[in-house]
């Protein structure tokens, strides 16, 4: 079972998370033919070298964008470890960065605590996010799975709504029937799911909505994917997150393929707001899957050959 740990998980939506859902939307479609090749064993070569360089494959606009995302990231957050002691310097640090500089302050050499701090987030700008998570999901084995395979398949957002969905649905939680729930209040049954029923209370790996401390009944759009799975987008400081074991597992992975599917659609959409392709009305936070605030601050460019 999934267990979201508020000590030690980010508190809200990182703001390199929106941001690189921002940079997919502006890269514009990813065709099935830029994406990776399944190959696990070369997992180890992937840190080493760009494995779009290696496959001869050109490197989809909003990755080189989710690149600049994160050198862009390392040089504004630097500040923050220089003044780790000062709270008020703190305030508009991004929270879960805020949440352990405070934890290093109390530690028995904070100094160290500190520097090992800023080699983790390092990593993660620099390693976790680009080369492992950006790469496992821009594969044909995982966005492929969305997508049309088609050679000359551009993949655009029209296209992906055939075969994708976004569905407003009631999801209910494990003391509510979904049947007399739906006819005592006269909601077609087709959009009345108990969350167990999702492919989020399938797998030992999803996480529930209930599980992130979300109150049920609620609308939320449910994602019916070309893979066949269905996953409910859940509210999460001001986005949405999807509830598939990709992500709930490991916390340090910023993007779903699901997530890539969404930012694809939004982008063509010129909107930050997930259209209900079928079933019930949602309210607009259901369907808000990028904070308009940090929309209104970040440009996506590409990044310098050199990381900083
Ligand atoms: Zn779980
Ligand atoms: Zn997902």
């Amino acid at each position: 079972m999934h267990d979201y740990n508020v000590e030690t998980d980010p508190p809200a939506i990182e703001p390199v998370e929106h941001s690189i859902r921002l940079d997919f939307m502006a890269g514009g479609p990813i065709r099935y033919d830029q994406l990776l090749l399944n190959s696990t064993s070369r997992e180890r070569d992937a840190v080493d070298s760009d494995p779009w360089h290696r496959a001869g494959r050109a490197k989809p606009l909003g990755v080189q964008y989710a690149e600049g995302t994160c050198q862009h990231r390392i040089v504004e957050e630097a500040p923050y470890y220089e003044v780790y002691d000062d709270e008020d310097a703190l305030s508009d640090a991004p929270a879960f960065l805020a949440h352990r500089l405070r934890q290093c302050r109390s530690a028995d050499a904070p100094e160290a605590a500190v520097r090992s701090e800023r080699d983790r987030r390092e990593t993660w700008y620099r390693t976790l996010i680009p080369k492992l998570n950006l790469c496992s999901v821009l594969k044909r084995s995982s966005y492929g799975s969305l997508i049309d395979d088609g050679p000359a398949k551009t993949a655009d957002g029209q296209t992906l709504l055939e075969h994708n969905g976004f569905v407003g649905a009631v999801v209910l939680g494990s003391d509510s029937d979904p049947e007399s729930f739906a006819q005592e209040r006269s909601l077609p049954p087709q959009y009345v799911v108990h969350e167990r029923d999702l492919s989020c209370g399938q797998s030992e790996a999803g996480a529930l909505p209930s599980e992130y401390g979300f109150d049920l009944p609620a609308p939320l759009l449910v994602g019916e994917y070309a893979s066949g799975s269905r996953y409910p987008l859940v509210p999460w400081s001001d986005g949405l997150v999807c509830t598939c074991p990709f992500k709930a597992d490991a916390p340090w992975r910023v993007l779903c393929k699901h997530e890539l599917l969404a930012a694809i659609v939004l982008g063509a959409r010129e909107s930050l707001f997930l259209p209900v392709t079928d079933g019930l009305d949602v309210p607009y936070r259901a369907r808000r899957f990028v904070s308009p605030a940090m929309a209104s601050v970040h440009t996506p460019g590409l990044p310098s050959d050199e990381w900083p």
